[in-house]
């Protein structure tokens, strides 16, 4: 249901070591790591250590923390990919997109004339 935080999600294990991931950012309260099926080059994701399932569900504290280090990854993966831009992408519940009900950020790098893969 809509309120629901699911422990056993894939960002949980990823979190817990259960599952390996490629990490490019940690501290205490936040994991960036990159997207298994990259949108673009250096597509990462940014999620709070703490479960919420998605926006709505986030304390508002840990989604201003989770803002602020998604600047600074966004910031990092720019410069490491030299792309042109940068976007940042959100989704709440399966209707918008979402699959994986893990509180995340998409940092996808933009090349000028490269459409982002599927
Ligand atoms: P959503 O559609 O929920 O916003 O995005 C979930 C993202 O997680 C997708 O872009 C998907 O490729 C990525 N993803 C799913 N499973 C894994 C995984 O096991 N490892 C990593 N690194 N990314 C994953």
């Amino acid at each position: 249901t809509m309120n629901d935080y699911q422990p056993d999600n894939i960002f949980a294990k990823i979190l817990k070591g259960e599952i390996p991931s490629h990490k490019v950012y940690e501290d205490d309260t936040t994991l960036a790591f990159m997207d298994v099926m990259p949108q673009s080059k250096g597509h990462t994701l940014v999620i709070p250590k703490t479960g919420s399932r998605n926006l709505f569900d986030a304390d508002p504290d840990v989604l201003s923390d989770l803002i602020v280090k998604t600047q600074k990854v966004a910031r990092a993966v720019m410069i490491a990919t030299e792309a042109d831009g940068v976007r940042i992408a959100q989704f709440n519940e399966s209707a918008a997109g979402q699959t994986v009900f893990h509180l995340h950020f998409h940092v996808i790098p933009m090349y000028e004339g490269v459409p982002l893969k599927p």
